[in-house]
């Protein structure tokens, strides 16, 4: 499937599109870097989700925080320097899978950057072989980057001790949350307010049951309470957290197989507007190459 159907919105393929067709020299790159940093208080750009791998990109008071390092680490170097960005000052950890750190112990080979994690998950990497300048935090727990404020809230999930994050900025709000087998109270406190959204949208219900290649053991561990998200079950959340200032939903983790953009698109904008919110923009996130930025 191609990753920028012609028909796509232009809210959603603008900056990726000018960067893949022409080649801008650095000190542009630089200027259009700078001059989107002093209009947007929080942007985001997705760097690749899917199973092959997750990373996205938060920029917020002149930060660079990279959420995940599930792409190859020579990946995300080049998808970093696509999005214009020139250094990373913090990496956020959600959980200790392979599709959400693949690349973390070579990228940060060349690079001193401190990595946020739960107490769980570091111990976990670090007994793994990563060595880093953890910080590490207790799942629920809140932490300060600079003047940025992130909070994280646990999920339900087959890893050690999996989190989603909200990272505030002083006037805007972006929550991530991918990997949650189920839709706690809990998420749904923590996600309201937000003014933009990654979102797990990782299968089709009918789409799974039907799929040919998986095991019915496999399957049952996708749609279970610690497996990932169903478009129906990240509708039935956009419906319980959606208002009138939220602006950017992006949808991340779907199954190549198991679901279809078009599909999860349509069935997150169908939940929106019964809301009355039809305005939000919505998109999906593309496992072979980055997209955004969208500024909230
Ligand atoms: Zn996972
Ligand atoms: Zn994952």
């Amino acid at each position: 499937m191609p990753c920028f159907p012609e028909n796509a919105s232009s809210a959603c393929d603008g900056n990726v599109r000018r960067v893949r067709r022409n080649a801008i020299p650095a000190t542009q790159i630089l200027d259009r870097f700078v001059s989107v940093r002093q209009h947007a208080a929080v942007q985001f750009a997705i760097l690749g989700s899917g199973s092959g791998g997750n990373a996205t990109l938060a920029s917020a008071n002149g930060l660079n925080i990279l959420i995940d390092a599930g792409l190859s680490a020579r990946q995300l170097t080049t998808r970093i320097q696509m999005m214009a960005v020139d250094c990373i000052d913090a990496i956020l950890l959600t959980h200790e899978h392979g599709d959400h750190v693949r690349g973390l112990k070579t990228f940060l080979k060349s690079r001193d950057i401190p990595i946020y994690a739960t107490s769980a998950t570091a111990h976990v990497l670090r007994e793994n072989g990563i060595q880093a300048k953890w910080k590490t935090f207790e799942a629920g727990q809140g932490f300060a980057i600079d003047d940025l404020r992130v909070e994280s809230f646990s999920i339900l999930h087959d890893a050690v001790d999996p989190v989603g994050y909200v990272i505030r900025s002083q006037t805007k709000n972006l929550g991530i949350i991918s990997d949650a087998g189920h839709v706690t109270q809990s998420v749904i406190e923590q996600l309201k307010g937000m003014h933009g959204l990654f979102l797990e949208a990782n299968y089709d219900e009918d789409l799974l049951a039907s799929d040919t290649k998986r095991p019915w053991s496999i399957k049952q561990r996708i749609s279970s309470r610690h497996g990932h998200l169903s478009n129906k079950q990240a509708a039935e959340l956009l419906q319980s957290i959606g208002h009138q200032h939220l602006r950017h939903v992006v949808l991340g983790h779907l199954s190549g197989d198991c679901n279809d953009s078009q599909l999860a698109t349509a069935t997150m904008k169908n939940a929106l507007k019964v809301k009355g919110l039809g305005d939000v923009e919505v998109c999906c996130a593309c496992q072979d190459e980055p997209r955004g930025w969208w500024q909230l």
